[in-house]
């Protein structure tokens, strides 16, 4: 059975075919790193690496591209307010690299966490100002772009069709309360390439405009044709990106090459909270360590993500997360379970299960479905080691880490230590800072009638039931 994908463009779910032969090239917009990605960006990763996974699980090798986006998106997607990099580096009175290097940092020990796969290719747009420029001188060339006193604009009114991804009306959107009021440009719709940097502006390069800096969109056209040519096969995104990023990006491949740049689009819908968009300007984010301060680890976000498809919203809630917390570590003993069980299961009834899971992740990414048959297995009344090694098998989709379930649930106990335990530990730390040896040994003995084994390493203690 076939992956079939649904394609945002043709606003249809079909067979996926790589245009070139078993390798599938991939260009995911990637985060803006002016503060912490929230848990709702976190939907967008964990969903780009759900796609990589089952692309893999098929059979398929991949060149997957994500950028980092350090310059360039302002505000507003369209044009309006100040560079997100900039605005962070004035509040926090920072240098704007910066900030990219430290929200950068995090957002990839945060993945780490997610077990999201690292994509083959990250992609920094400062470091790729030549590529753009390249890309908007070219367009000028073409004919489809063009300077005003602000900078360099693309021309809608040349492309032969605008929008073709989004089903936008532009005139109800001019007939709206946002009707632009740049008298320099030449159509409402056209939108900025390269942006000449006011004064005080800190990311700025030399061009043939003065010292300037490029637009949010032209990024991903430029990084994702130089990695991945001029025609690849899906670009990931979430719903947000549809009717202006990706749009735009279509209008500046077709401008350049006169080619759509992906064959398949893909979009992931937003992680709501209280039945609204969760979003860094709103100021209702959380972060994964919000939800560890909840006893809620980065993989019961992951289970949690499962429960919806990615085409729908999912509304977040500290109880829907609670209770993926213990679907987790459901899963995890049920698999401990099997695993030391000898049990024999008959190779068809093995081979059944495979099936619907492949039928269910190739369904578009039909993870709640798959997620069904995983429980159907660790639920099994039969307990087999066969079973566990299935789980294992699945969990080359779901990235779970479910191999290393034992450490999960051993470091759950730790964190969940009795009273009487805590304050043992506590007394032998104060024993340790004042180099009372002998303290220390013996309120580690203690803690051994107790059931509980003390280590010690540079890092500081460590300690675990017995
Ligand atoms: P940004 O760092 O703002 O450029 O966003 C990074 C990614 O997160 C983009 O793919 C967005 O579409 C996605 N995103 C932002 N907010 C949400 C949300 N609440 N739920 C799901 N995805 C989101
Ligand atoms: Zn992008």
């Amino acid at each position: 059975m076939g992956l079939k994908l649904y394609n945002t463009l043709t606003r249809d779910k079909s067979e996926f075919k790589p245009l070139k032969g078993n390798e599938v090239r991939i260009y995911s917009c990637g985060p803006t790193v002016y503060s912490y990605a929230h848990i709702g960006n976190f939907r967008a990763y964990v969903f780009m690496d759900t796609l990589r996974r089952v692309l893999k699980y098929n059979g398929y090798e991949l060149k997957h591209v994500m950028n980092i986006t350090d310059v360039g998106h302002l505000e507003s997607d369209a044009d309006e307010g100040e560079d997100k990099m900039e605005k962070a580096a004035r509040k926090e009175n920072k240098d704007p690299y910066e900030i990219a290097n430290y929200y950068t940092e995090i957002f990839f020990r945060d993945m780490g966490r997610l077990n999201i796969e690292r994509p083959e290719i990250i992609a920094k747009a400062t470091d790729h100002i030549s590529d753009m420029l390249k890309f908007v001188e070219e367009l000028i060339a073409n004919g489809y772009a063009y300077e005003t006193s602000k900078g360099i604009y693309f021309d809608i009114s040349k492309l032969d069709k605008y929008p073709v991804l989004s089903n936008r009306k532009l005139d109800d959107q001019i007939a709206g309360a946002r009707v632009d009021v740049d008298t320099e440009k030449r159509n409402p719709y056209d939108f900025a390439l390269w942006i000449k940097a006011p004064e005080n502006h800190i990311m700025k390069w030399e061009s043939p405009w003065g010292l300037s800096y490029p637009g949010w969109h032209i990024e991903c056209s430029a990084m994702g044709r130089k990695y991945l040519g001029e025609e690849f096969d899906i670009h990931t995104g979430g719903v947000d990106h549809i009717p202006t990023h990706h749009e735009n990006e279509i209008a500046q491949s077709k401008g350049a090459t006169g080619k759509i740049p992906a064959k398949t689009w893909m979009h992931v819908e937003f992680l709501q909270v209280d039945g609204g968009k969760m979003s860094k300007s709103l100021g209702n984010t959380y972060t994964l360590d919000t939800l560890k301060e909840h006893g809620i680890e980065p993989l019961a976000y992951k289970i949690f993500c499962y429960t919806a498809h990615y085409r729908t919203k999912l509304n977040f809630t500290f109880e829907g997360a609670m209770s993926a917390q213990k679907s987790i570590n459901r899963l995890r003993e049920g698999y401990l379970n099997h695993l030391e069980s000898k049990q024999e299961v008959p190779q068809s009834t093995i081979e059944q299960y495979e099936q619907r899971f492949l039928e269910a992740i190739n369904d578009d990414l039909n993870m709640p479905l798959a997620m069904g048959i995983v429980w159907e297995v660790v639920r099994n009344e039969v307990k087999s080691e066969q079973y566990a090694k299935l789980l294992e098998k699945f969990d080359e989709v779901l990235g779970l880490d479910i191999k290393n379930s034992k450490k999960y649930l051993l470091e759950q106990e730790k964190i969940e230590l009795p009273e009487e335990i805590k304050q043992l530990v506590e007394k032998r730390t104060l024993a340790r800072q004042n180099k009372d040896w002998a303290l220390s040994d013996k309120i580690r003995d203690e803690l051994k009638e107790k059931g509980y084994n003390v280590k010690d390493s540079k890092e500081g203690m460590t300690i675990e039931k017995i």
